[in-house]
């Protein structure tokens, strides 16, 4: 039995939407919180402590949209549209991906992620080696939801990423037999399409067909309005009618971006239960737009946020995206539109909440699995603290967590991560950018030698 006491919290901060507070032990038995607040030493003899004093507790975040592919590829996606970005540096990329260099980008997606206070994700790889994904998310212990990205046509799709339909649904039925489920629950499969331009309209039906009711969905969707319009050209009606016309939309559907949408979309995804994924960063950079995070809310569109993949962003820090999606509300559909509880709710519960995992985490309350994080407020950066959420969101920074737990696993103490060796992973992140750079170079312009950077 493995017990973990969490000691003398100056605040805990149990969740959304009411975000009640506590303070003092938060008390964990074998992955799950048995106690949270007040002096629980006595009911921990032989625990493991960790010292939380002076720190606010709060359930750990969760981003719903990832590509842990492409962190590697942080800083050579610059200055493009979704399309070009895509086709001329993205999937050159992810085709030059080895087994070794997608293993690097994950290793150090997940660090930067666990030390920023992610506990979960909702992750879409490339269309191979996937299995190294799993194996390292099972290793590193973050929690997931993953799947590999499907991709059976597509103007300028690379051929290092076509897949024949066939393929695309066994490799995929494959690894979802393999890892959903997989160590403890922690981890599951997700479907994953990558959007309407790179997919056919049979490799649609067949996911529908075969996999909606057993497993989560997850896709692009409406991010560009250039995309938008050539969906509209290729299949004669807009992006998300044509999810609901193939019986993609659903409850167990998570949709990346959702920026450019009319009111009957709007409307298709509220009646359907189809969730919304914003990603803030990523919609700002490309130039794509901005998403209407007040409009979908007030229609009834679940919202949850994630960072996208690092060369849309740069990054993969949760606060950094909360604070964007909170400030682009207030610009967007006025000020108080979003407030901070909000954001922080979409970012933990409401996270929790689209990958159907709300049962066991979003929040810290007994019965739940010790997904948990520890913030410093007390930094030049957030004090004063008038108000804690309000210092979360518009203040802290991912360096601002001190300890990170995943079923009551401690994964990250005193800012340091435990299970994973951080210099290492950089170093060989660094060596394996560089053995991708060059299988790239011939198809990526600015990567040639003697191309101008
Ligand atoms: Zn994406």
């Amino acid at each position: 039995m493995s017990v973990v006491l969490l000691t003398g919290a100056e605040r805990i901060l149990l969740g959304g939407p009411a975000w009640e507070e506590a303070s003092g032990d938060l008390l964990i038995r074998d992955g799950s919180i048995q106690a949270v607040g007040g002096d629980l030493a006595a009911r921990a003899p032989g625990a493991r402590v960790v010292d939380a004093s002076g720190l606010t507790l709060m359930p750990g975040l969760v981003q719903t949209h990832v590509h842990l592919c492409q962190t590697l590829f942080r800083g050579l996606a610059e200055d493009r549209s979704l399309l070009p970005w895509l086709r001329e540096c993205i999937w050159p990329l992810e085709a030059a991906h080895d087994p070794d260099s997608l293993r690097a980008s994950v290793e150090l997606s997940i660090l930067e992620l666990l030390l920023g206070g992610t506990t979960t994700i909702l992750d879409m790889g490339t269309t191979h080696h996937h299995g190294v994904v799993f194996e390292t998310l099972e290793r590193t212990g973050l929690r997931a939801a993953s799947g590999k990205a499907m991709m059976d046509e597509g103007e300028g799709v690379p051929v290092g990423l076509l897949e024949t339909t066939l393929d695309s649904l066994r490799e995929s039925f494959d690894l979802a037999e393999r890892w959903d489920g997989a160590a403890d629950g922690r981890l599951r499969y997700a479907f994953a399409p990558r959007f309407v331009l790179s997919c056919s309209d049979i490799l649609f039906r067949e996911v529908v067909s075969l996999a909606k009711d057993r497993y989560l969905l997850h896709t692009h969707a409406s991010e560009n309005s250039n995309e938008t319009d050539v969906v509209e050209r290729l299949k004669g009606r807009r992006n998300i009618e044509y999810f609901e016309d193939v019986g993609f939309l659903g409850p167990r559907t998570l949709l990346a971006h959702c920026v450019w949408l009319s009111d009957r979309e709007v409307e298709c995804l509220a009646t359907s239960g189809s969730r919304a994924l914003h990603c803030p960063h990523t919609n700002l950079k490309l130039g794509s737009g901005i998403c209407e995070v007040g409009r979908l809310r007030d229609a009834g569109v679940h919202v949850s946020i994630g960072c996208d993949g690092a060369p849309a962003n740069n990054g993969l820090d949760g606060f950094a995206e909360m604070r964007a999606a909170a400030r682009l509300a207030q610009l967007k559909s006025g000020p108080g539109s979003l407030t901070a509880p909000d954001v922080l709710t979409m970012a933990t519960l409401g996270g929790a909440e689209a990958l159907g995992w709300d049962d066991r985490i979003g929040r810290l309350e007994p019965g739940k699995d010790a997904d948990v994080i520890a913030v410093d407020l007390h930094t030049p950066h957030a004090t004063p603290v008038a108000d804690p959420l309000t210092a979360l969101v518009y203040s802290c920074r991912a360096g601002d967590v001190r300890h990170v737990l995943v079923s009551g696993e401690v994964l990250v103490e005193s800012g340091q991560a435990v299970r994973m060796d951080a210099p290492a992973i950089v170093r060989e992140a660094e060596k394996q950018a560089q053995r991708a750079r060059e299988r790239a170079a011939p198809e990526v312009p600015r990567l040639r030698p003697g191309a101008v950077s």
